[in-house]
């Protein structure tokens, strides 16, 4: 199964994302992830994207495309993936619709996570992400077991800069005119399915279960 999660930063399709990827068994593909583990790692990579994740705005088409197009390559993509975070942009989009045909294949479905901006605002602040695994909590909605700490690595939990109020702005404006557009075109290609994200996170992964049983 090939699932694309779509929805606004902090509208909760990564942990969506986590949870269907454990029921399904496919790995969960979140290119913020992989940018922030090139990141600490210090490679290249990690370092030409910081510049542009630090401020809110959208790694280039070019390195993003190439990055995930080599995880595609990898064994556990075999039988699908979730991604989470990718496409961002209509290029994006149609670049793997382009991969995935070439290979005679195609996405199942795309699955919107909706949730009103303020709402993203509101949930942001409160959002805190362990450095060490990419685990993500939320202090008030999904607390980790002991305070600062990370529930599966014991990392340390902190506000990521680009969580930060005036970055989550500029990433919502992002949001809205390069990555909504992609509601469109999932709807034009028949795979596009809506759940309402301000749900509690337990039934929004339910409503997701109901559409991947169609
Ligand atoms: P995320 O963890 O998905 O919110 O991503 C964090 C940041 O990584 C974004 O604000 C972008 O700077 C960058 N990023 C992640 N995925 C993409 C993508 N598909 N295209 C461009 N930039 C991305």
């Amino acid at each position: 199964m090939k699932i694309v999660m779509l929805g606004a930063p902090g509208a909760g399709k990564g942990t969506q994302a986590k949870k269907i990827a454990a029921k399904y068994g496919i790995p969960h593909i979140s290119t913020g992830d992989i940018f922030r583990a090139n990141l600490k790692a210090g490679t290249e990579l990690g370092l030409k994207a910081k510049e542009y994740m630090d401020r809110g705005a959208l790694v280039p088409d070019s390195l993003t495309l190439e990055l995930i197009m080599d995880r595609f390559k990898e064994d556990d993509c075999k039988e699908g993936y979730v991604l989470d975070g990718f496409p961002r942009t209509i290029p994006q989009a149609e670049a793997l619709t382009e991969a995935l045909k070439k290979i005679n294949d195609k996405l199942d479905f795309a699955v919107n996570v909706e949730v009103p901006d303020e709402a993203i605002v509101n949930r942001m602040s409160g959002r805190r992400a362990c450095l060490q695994c990419g685990g993500t909590y939320h202090i008030l909605y999904n607390p980790p077991k002991v305070e600062g700490k990370c529930d599966a690595c014991g990392g340390d939990l902190i506000l990521r800069a680009d969580d930060s109020p005036e970055t989550v702005q500029h990433r919502l404006e992002v949001y809205h005119n390069q990555t909504q557009p992609l509601i469109d075109y999932y709807k034009e290609e028949g795979i596009f399915k809506e759940v309402d994200g301000t749900q509690d996170m337990e039934k929004v992964f339910e409503d997701i279960v109901k559409i991947l049983a169609d």
